[in-house]
Formats: structure tokens, sequence, C-alpha cells
């Protein structure tokens, strides 16, 4: 294995998709972006035409039929939704369109509309058959967001089909969806050496160094898509009982796992819970290790094993637990 590295770009999702691979296999490059393409197209909220927008599209009128990849992801998310003190809510969509965080149009909505929109958001209102593979959105006006969790869901696709052209070594990065595949190759130690965004700085501005092997490393954090208004900072994760953005000591939640899908889900339900009950949630999920990012400069870690972390912020504090 050489340790030439080839290192390909789009944008797509709103974001830059870049892949680094350490073979040439510019067939392997074309088939996973156009992948990433296809699958954006069938998953997008922000195109008129998509299968998630036809489910949304006939909200309180009738059942859609969607393909099993668009279901099973729903079927997750739905399940997501519904754990005990999960502020992840796949039915969220009437909010984010009104709030328009991270896209042209933001503003702070009038209380009333919140109050509105928010009766279009239960989980439980969103009926799946599993024999017919229809969803259904029993209210008018509900909609179903998967930007939480569908560049996860993406990023797993995409190793799959690297596997298919033998590739078994490489690194996707969705914009904050990182998946590393195998060990690495351009590293003494093999392990990945992925950056931690210092918050509300430049990108290569870091607050350290995850070191992972053959693993999915996702942030949710709250300075990428954010707007500020009369000092106040609204942000994109919005709390699904309040309709406003969640409001806690957390600046961002990385998620060391397996699967990417698995590290988007428990980074926006992780963000979510908050560092306390976070932490004691993370005695039970031993499956993944998490990393907060504070607003008051503590970097806080569970590893469970699944990672080493490099400080090398010296204005932040670090606390590990193992
Ligand atoms: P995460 O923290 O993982 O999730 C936050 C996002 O999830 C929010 O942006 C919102 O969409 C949703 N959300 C908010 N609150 C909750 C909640 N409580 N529970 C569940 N979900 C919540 N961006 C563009 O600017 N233009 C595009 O055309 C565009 N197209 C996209 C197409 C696809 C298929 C996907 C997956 C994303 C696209 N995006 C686009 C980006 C998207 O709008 C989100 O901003 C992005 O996915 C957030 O990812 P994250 O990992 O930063 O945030
Ligand atoms: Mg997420």
């Amino acid at each position: 294995m050489s340790g030439t590295s080839y290192t390909y770009s789009q944008q797509l999702m709103g974001t830059t998709v870049s892949l680094k691979l350490f073979v040439e296999n510019l067939t392997a490059v074309s088939a996973v972006f156009n992948a990433i393409e296809k699958l954006e197209a069938r998953l997008t909220v922000n195109r008129y035409h998509s299968e998630v927008m036809s489910i949304n599209h006939a909200a309180g009128k009738q059942p859609v039929a969607v393909s099993k990849l668009v279901f099973d992801l729903i079927c997750k998310a739905k399940a997501a939704s519904l754990l005990p003190d999960s502020k992840f809510n796949l039915a969220i969509g009437p909010l984010v369109k009104l709030w328009k965080i991270g896209f042209n149009g933001h503003s702070i909505p009038e209380k009333d509309e919140i109050a509105r929109r928010l009766t279009l958001t239960n989980p439980h209102h969103i009926e799946l058959n599993r024999t017919n593979q229809t969803v259904y959105l029993a209210k008018a006006g509900m909609e179903i967001d998967l930007g939480a969790i569908a560049k996860g869901y993406i990023a797993d696709i995409i190793k799959l089909l690297l596997a298919q052209y033998n590739i078994f070594q490489a690194i996707i990065n969705c914009g904050g969806n990182v998946l590393t595949i195998g060990y690495s190759p351009i590293t003494a130690d093999k392990q990945w050496h992925i950056g931690l965004k210092r918050p509300f700085a430049e990108a290569n501005n870091l607050l350290g160094i995850i070191h992972v092997e053959d693993k999915s490393v996702v942030t949710s954090g709250i300075y990428e898509r954010y707007f500020i208004f009369n000092d106040q900072l609204y942000h994109h994760i919005l709390d699904p009982h309040t309709g406003y953005p969640l409001n806690n000591e957390l600046h961002s939640v990385t998620i060391i796992s397996d699967n990417s899908l698995t590290g988007d889900i428990y980074s926006t339900i992780f963000y979510g819970l908050g560092i306390r009950q976070g932490l004691s949630e993370l005695k039970k999920k031993q499956n993944i290790g998490v990393i907060f990012v504070t607003r008051d400069k503590k970097i806080i870690i569970q590893s469970n094993q699944h990672f080493t972390f490099e400080l090398t912020a010296d204005d932040y504090q670090l606390i590990s637990y193992s």
C-alpha cells in the first residue's frame, strides 16, 4: 500500500462532500458521487420533488408508497424520535421550514406560529405500513425532515459501494459526518487523525485530534448554521417541545461509532440530552464514544475505548472518563 492519497470533492447536500482514497480509481469515484447525487435527490426536503417530499405533499390526504431504502430510514428515524427523552424528531419539518436557519430568509417567527406548527410535529402521527411500504402523515401540514440523519445513512451506503470496488481504506466526509474505512496507510499508528473543530473559528482551527480506526465520527454543532439577532444566537437544532433552538451548555457533540447512521442519530440525541444525562446514558451504550464541547471551554470525553483524543487547544480543559 503506497502512501499516496487522492482526494475528490463535490458540492452536494448543501455542503462539500469529499472522498479520500489511496488508490487511483476514477470509476469508483464517479460511482460514489453519482450515488450520493441520486440518494440526495430521493431524501432531500430542499427541492419540490423527492421521495420524501412526495410523502410531505400528501400529508393529511393519503399514504404514499416509497422505496425500501427510504422506508427503512424513516422507520429508524421514527424509532429514534420515540426513544425516552429523545429530542430528535423526524416530524420537525414544519419548524425547520419556518425558521429557515442556514438558508436564505431566516428570521425569528411569531410565537403563535411556532405554537401552531408544534401541533404538526407529533412523530406518533407518522403512520408506517410495513406490508405496503407506505408512509402517511396524518395531519395536513406535517413534514418529515431527515436533515439530521440522511448524511450518515448515505455515508454507510458509500462504504458498501466502495467495497464493491475492493476499496477498504478511505475517508468519506459529508461535512460534519466523517466515515473512516479500514486503517490509515499514511500514519505511523495506522489510525486516522480527525480534527475536532474549534467552535465559531476557521475550519483549520482545531481543539484537538481524534484518533480512530474504521469508525464514524459525526459532529452536531451550533456553530455552522445559525444567525444572531439582538445578541442572541439562534442555531439549527430545534427543541421539539418548545419549537425554539435547543438551549443548553453545549457548542457541539461528536459521536464515535461503527456506522455513521448511528453516529448521526446519537449526535443529535446527545446534543439534546446534555452532559449529565448524556454521560449516564453512555454507560448503557458501550458501542459509542462521545466528545462534548461546552460553551465554557470544557471538552468532556467518554471514549468507551472507541478512540483516543489529543488536546491541542491550551485554553480548553479536558475532562476524560473511560
Ligand atoms: P444535525 O445536528 O445532524 O441535524 C440538524 C438538522 O436536522 C437541522 O438542520 C434540521 O434540518 C434538522 N433538525 C433540527 N432540529 C431537529 C430535531 N430536534 N430532530 C431532528 N432533526 C432536527 N442544505 C442546504 O443549505 N441546501 C441544500 O440544498 C441541502 N440539501 C440537503 C439534502 C440532503 C439529502 C441532506 C441530508 C441535507 C441537505 N442540506 C442542505 C443540509 C440540511 O439542511 C441540514 O442543514 C444538514 O443536514 C444538517 O446536518 P448536520 O449534521 O449539520 O446537523
Ligand atoms: Mg445528526
